[in-house]
């Protein structure tokens, strides 16, 4: 971060702003001599599902191995298709890759830029056994119809929550509502720890229990093993942490909920779109991402103004070369998700940002739009 810059996220600010309840945190595992999962993690575990309105809580490496652990437990491997959208973090395409199976990439709906539903029905093959529902900048993806049509062809359901910890869909809070739902702890997320960290939801006391096995080389309580597992547990230090940040989650979503109005306002009027909040989502705002033409010019712009942007996500998976080759994409191409990609533009949003901040930014925004409509007169 340079110097005078209002970043895009600040993982610094928040740790300064629990500072003394982080510390507290780590001192007390130091002088537990309990380094690998024991009492932290059952605790954050219990914590964070009571906070999900219920279910089995296993704490895993990363957001990544949530979504691999769930997969594999969920009975998916290689052979298997698994749909998800293009326009996502590449860490949800990983995952299915991860789990030896074959990501099918569909296009997203162009007002809430999540997973169409409308799309599965042509995606589905004898092979598909899961769509992973990504609630995308912190918003729920359409999950009452992504479930109906998951139901019609027989599919389990992964919520991918990386982005949306807190958030709720018709009252329910996400990552409790498909068969899984998979949470990641990396610092900027909206629940942060102070390093990686990850979290497997689910009501269905034997899948969490298997995910309990494959998390930890597939041993069982007596360490005997009947399937192989991966090393991904939830680190004790960072399980301490996370328990500590927990009861301030809602307090900084909802802070974040007060500077997305704030720009919600601010922004009006310019040829920008700005996020639609989907009908019974409460919107967690990870990302605050506005749509425009000419957006490298408004990213250049806002840099000269000390404002500094990101792209979620510039290249979708599909055009990475690393994952195009082993992932199928629709057959109709994904002409929404192409279109979105070059104008999307995520302006800075984390809790502890100002009100002055946020106004600087969209004074900055304006005089963007103002400069470039003097430039076409
Ligand atoms: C961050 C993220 C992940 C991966 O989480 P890690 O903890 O970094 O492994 C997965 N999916 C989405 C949508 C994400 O934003």
């Amino acid at each position: 971060m340079t110097e005078g810059m209002i970043p895009l996220a600040a993982p610094l600010a928040q740790y300064r702003a629990h500072a003394d309840a982080v510390r507290a945190a780590i001192l007390r595992v130091l002088e537990s001599g309990e380094y690998i999962l024991g009492g932290e993690v059952a605790a954050f575990e219990r914590a964070f599902a009571a906070y999900c309105g219920g279910g089995h809580a296993v704490g895993v490496g990363s957001g990544t191995d949530a979504l691999v652990l769930a997969l594999k437990a969920v009975g998916i491997g290689p052979g298997d298709e698994v749909i998800t959208v293009s326009h996502t973090a590449v860490a949800t395409v990983a995952a299915i890759l991860g789990a030896g199976a074959t990501p099918v990439l569909v296009d997203v709906d162009e007002s809430y830029m999540t997973l169409d539903p409308g799309a599965i029905d042509a995606a589905v093959t004898s092979r598909t056994r899961a769509v992973i529902a990504v609630h995308l900048y912190g918003q729920a993806a359409d999950l009452d119809a992504i479930m109906a049509a998951a139901r019609r062809h027989g599919l389990r359901v992964v919520e991918d929550c990386a982005q949306s910890a807190g958030a709720r869909y018709h009252g329910r809070r996400l990552g409790g509502i498909g068969d899984v739902g998979c949470f990641s702890f990396y610092p900027t997320k909206n629940l942060g720890a102070i390093g990686d960290g990850g979290l497997v939801l689910t009501s269905d006391a034997s899948l969490a229990e298997r995910v309990r096995r494959l998390r930890q080389y597939g041993w069982n309580e007596k360490r005997e093993t009947n399937e192989a597992g991966l090393n991904s547990r939830l680190d004790s230090l960072q399980a301490a942490i996370l328990q500590s940040k927990l009861p301030y989650l809602d307090a900084d979503n909802a802070r974040r909920a007060a500077i997305a109005r704030r720009y919600d306002l601010g922004l009006a009027g310019l040829p920008l779109t700005t996020p639609k909040v989907r009908a019974g989502a409460d919107h967690a705002y990870h990302l605050y991402v506005v749509a425009c033409a000419g957006r490298d010019g408004l990213i250049a712009h806002l840099a000269s103004r000390k404002i500094s942007c990101g792209i979620h996500y510039p290249w979708p998976v599909h055009r990475q070369p690393g994952y195009a080759e082993r992932a199928v994409m629709a057959q109709n191409g994904l002409p929404i998700t192409e279109r979105l990609c070059g104008r999307i533009v995520s302006l800075p949003m984390y809790p502890e940002l100002s009100d002055t901040e946020v106004d600087q930014a969209i004074a900055a925004v304006w005089s963007y739009f103002e400069a470039t409509n003097r430039a076409t007169l």
